[in-house]
């Protein structure tokens, strides 16, 4: 079981309202994502439900019963950081096992949790060694490990691959989505980074300073997103929020274009601009281009779509993939 349920819940530091109210619904077994920029609180958020923060005022209710006022201990969640915060002088086994170990869990019990644990992250391998004779993604493991051996009710991730290069990055978030889908346990995630929100998440939830944005799924989310913030933070390249001439066209005060949803061609268009950049990136060609009485939009097009700087290009918006705005930045 792991539904967790927050009602009203708001955090202040001194006269700062951090979280000025939340209520959100976690249903067990979700992998839910708190996206948005830095400092939005999306860390506070989770700490709270964590119990390592108190709140200032509102319920958090874990399987049903109000855990507010319980110690971090005793709300059955596991927390992974962004720092794996392993113990440098006692082997990957060992850092699995102190959190059991502290528990006064027996021996033979430990070991069976520690061999399961290390299956399931591909660790066995690497039990005996320290942390200094691992990777940074098999560090990451064994922070992760040593939270699932605790057979948490839930996990709670914050930024936990913000400290790895790229490349391994996109790996660990395939290896947390699988082990989401193998243990089927709730997982609550934190980052700044809307491409992790979008390719792990059952459910997003977006965050600006301290209030939810928006909830759904990264499909809903990238269709019909809810105002601006939320349209110009899901997506990537950021969808082309335009105002004046283009935007009266349409009836709105604003209208957000994503760069796929533009019809590039080199012979004719609605609207007509020169290339600033051209990025050819193989699979896609993205062109920044000065549309003559817009500024400055930004289009996909294909891999072999051959404009380079400086070419006269033209522009066509699908009609069917516009979205508009009121002068309040909600969508109409
Ligand atoms: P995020 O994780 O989204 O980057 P945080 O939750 O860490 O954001 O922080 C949200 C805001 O709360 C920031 O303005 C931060 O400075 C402030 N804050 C966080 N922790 C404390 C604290 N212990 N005391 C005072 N202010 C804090
Ligand atoms: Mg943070």
């Amino acid at each position: 079981m792991g539904s967790i349920t927050l009602e009203k819940v708001s955090k202040s530091f001194g006269e700062a309202a951090v979280i000025p109210s939340i209520d959100l619904e976690i249903k067990d077994g979700e992998f839910v994502v708190f996206v948005g920029p830095s400092g939005c609180g999306k860390s506070t958020l989770l700490r709270l439900i964590a119990g390592l923060e108190d709140v200032t005022s509102g319920k958090i209710i874990i399987d049903g019963k109000d855990a507010t006022d319980r110690a971090p201990a005793e709300r059955g969640l596991a927390m992974v950081f962004q720092s794996y915060a392993l113990y440098p002088h006692m082997s990957v086994r060992n850092n699995i096992a102190f959190p059991l170990k502290m528990a006064g869990v027996d021996k033979a019990e430990i070991d069976r949790k520690i061999a399961d644990a290390a299956r399931v992250l591909n660790l066995t391998d690497y039990l005996d060694r320290k942390p200094r004779q691992l990777s940074g993604g098999q560090r990451q493991r064994v922070a992760i490990g040593r939270a699932i051996v605790r057979q948490p009710s839930a996990f709670l991730f914050d930024e936990p691959l913000s400290n790895l290069d790229a490349a391994l990055r996109v790996n660990m978030r395939l290896e947390i989505s699988e082990l989401h889908q193998q243990l089927k346990t709730t997982m609550i995630y934190v980052t700044h980074d809307q491409v992790e929100a979008m390719t792990m998440a059952d459910k997003i939830v977006v965050l600006n300073r301290g209030n939810i944005e928006q909830v759904g799924s990264p499909l809903e989310l990238y269709r019909n997103p809810r105002n601006l913030f939320v349209a110009g933070f899901i997506g990537s390249p950021k969808m082309n929020l335009l105002t004046g001439s283009a935007a009266k066209a349409f009836g709105a005060h604003t209208i957000g274009v994503r760069p796929e949803h533009m019809i590039l061609s080199m012979d004719s268009g609605e609207w007509k601009g020169q290339v600033l950049v051209a990025e050819h990136l193989g699979a896609d060609t993205y062109l920044h281009v000065d549309v003559d009485g817009i500024g400055s939009v930004t289009a996909r097009g294909g891999g072999d779509f051959p404009a380079k700087a400086g070419d006269m290009v033209y522009l066509s918006v699908d009609k069917n993939r516009v979205h508009k705005f009121n002068e309040g930045g909600l969508a109409v």
